[in-house]
């Protein structure tokens, strides 16, 4: 049995590797191409700070259906994770133009945990986003910001890490 159930919502526009962080972190794969379209909820058993936690992870995306799942993503999660490429300028507008917004709409996101990431930072050489505009709406979402690559898996337990202490904070404010 467990002490914490946690739930964690993985935001953000196509092909930043939502899928491929998720996969990494749970499954220690790296995937070279995933269908863009599947969204699924994967679980990781682990321990922090002597407590048992079955993490759920949900990585979204938008399948060819008829109801807007967006909704249904934002019940789901106890914190949200907000990720863009900082080789993709597009997708870092994205998170408050579209994903923040959208989530903003169903409810005070502002009163809720959240993580701002910036991912594929192995490809630095190719970087369109500079870390410090990462830090900059970081601070403007009052969260924190971290960069990670879903290639070399660095910082992806931190990411989890921190997630699933706000994620105990949220529960035990409740
Ligand atoms: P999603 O649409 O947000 O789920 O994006 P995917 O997880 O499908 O990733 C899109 C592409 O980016 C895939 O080809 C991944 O292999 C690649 N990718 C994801 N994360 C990283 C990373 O950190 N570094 C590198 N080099 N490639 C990545
Ligand atoms: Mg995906």
């Amino acid at each position: 049995s467990f002490d914490y159930e946690l739930r964690i919502g993985i935001f953000g526009a196509g092909g930043v590797g939502k899928s491929t962080i998720t996969i990494k972190f749970t499954h220690n794969i790296f995937i070279e191409e995933y269908d863009p379209t599947i969204e699924d909820e994967y679980i990781k058993e682990i321990e922090l700070n002597d407590k048992k936690i079955l993490l759920k992870v949900l990585d979204t995306a938008y399948p060819e259906e008829f109801c807007d799942p967006f909704p249904r993503w934002v019940e789901f999660s106890q914190v949200f994770v907000l990720v863009y490429s900082i080789i993709d300028k597009y997708s870092f507008g994205e998170i408050l133009n579209y994903h923040y917004k959208r989530i903003k709409n169903i409810l005070n996101v502002q009163d809720y945990p959240k993580i701002l990431i910036g991912n594929k930072s192995d490809l630095f050489t190719k970087r369109e986003v500079k870390t410090k505009k990462g830090k900059e709406l970081a601070k403007q979402l009052n969260c924190k910001y971290i960069e990670t690559s879903a290639k070399t898996g660095e910082n992806l337990n931190q990411l989890f890490y921190e997630a699933s202490l706000l994620a105990i904070q949220e529960l035990k404010n409740k």
